[in-house]
């Protein structure tokens, strides 16, 4: 973290014109002002959803993103026909319960209904509230495989492709920010900041799953092999750390009766809470030592 700060600051006195935006919030605690009105605006876009537990507090958010949902169904159990849009969202839901109960984070969901949200929007969502955590929930299936079990935690395998990185830049304006740096009017310059920021919440999403394996594994059961890289879109936030927790499997009796249970998803929900206290906990250390 500190040889990014450095090397951003240094891009940055060499850039005129491009300042660290005034009063931008330090990782880990943004400041951020929250619409908290589900209603659709005036210009016809998603509002953004509600954010719940220490309202009004300077917390950090962490946005939970069930997968799949209206007319994407996901996979389907070969046990008892449950669709995973329906199981990853009465986990989200559990987790967010569980997250606002405890009061030292706020939470929101990208869905809380039974709607399809188009996967750059499901980040999008989070870096419009600020988020400083991104955990995207789904259930795995391996149809030829029903011995396969457990939980799995995928991050991003590579700093997003130019296409994706030319993408955003070219989605951002001049009043865009990314990790904290305001983006400019130099094109190239904003690639170099995005790119920056993503290495730097690539390692803090590592980390993370490693902390979540750790914290949550009395109560979860995980693959073995339970870290995995993909480059998945929906992981493609460059500045806010972000992960996808494959629940267990639709496809084996044991992890089905696990995930579709209320204990089952008590348990899930209080390993989440865990690792992601520790994480901000870990986090807000680090910065007061600096
Ligand atoms: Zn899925």
């Amino acid at each position: 973290m500190a040889f990014f700060a450095a090397l951003l600051s240094l891009l940055l006195s060499l850039t005129p014109g491009l300042a660290p935006s005034q009063g931008a919030p330090a990782p880990g605690a943004p400041n951020v002002t929250v619409v908290l009105d589900n209603a659709a605006g005036a210009d016809g876009r998603r509002a953004l959803p509600t954010v719940s537990g220490a309202r009004g507090s300077n917390r950090p958010i962490v946005v939970i993103d069930p997968g799949h949902g209206g007319p994407d169904p996901g996979a389907t159990s070969p046990i008892d026909g449950i669709r995973e849009k329906n199981v990853t969202l009465a986990i989200a839901r559990a987790i967010r319960d569980e997250l606002a109960a405890s009061g030292r984070v706020r939470v929101a969901l990208t869905r809380d209904d039974d709607s399809l949200i188009d996967l750059r929007e499901r980040y999008e969502i989070a870096r419009q509230l600020g988020a400083a955590l991104f955990i995207s929930i789904h259930a795995d299936a391996a149809p030829h495989n029903d011995d396969a079990q457990g939980a799995t935690i995928y991050t991003l395998s590579e700093v997003a492709s130019d296409r994706e990185a030319a993408l955003l830049a070219a989605r951002e304006n001049a009043a865009g920010v990314i990790g904290g740096a305001d983006l400019g009017a130099d094109p190239g310059v904003n690639r170099i900041l995005i790119d920056l920021a993503q290495r730097e919440s690539m390692a803090q999403s590592a980390d993370f799953a490693r902390l979540l394996r750790r914290e949550a594994s009395p109560l979860v059961p995980f693959r073995q092999d339970y870290h995995r890289f993909a480059s998945l879109i929906v992981l493609k936030a460059p500045d806010i750390p972000s992960i996808l927790f494959e629940a267990g499997y639709l496809t084996n009796m044991k992890d089905v009766a696990y995930i579709e249970s209320p204990e089952g998803r008590a348990r899930i929900a209080a390993g989440m809470r865990r690792a992601i206290e520790t994480h901000f906990a870990r986090r807000m250390t680090r910065l007061t030592q600096r």
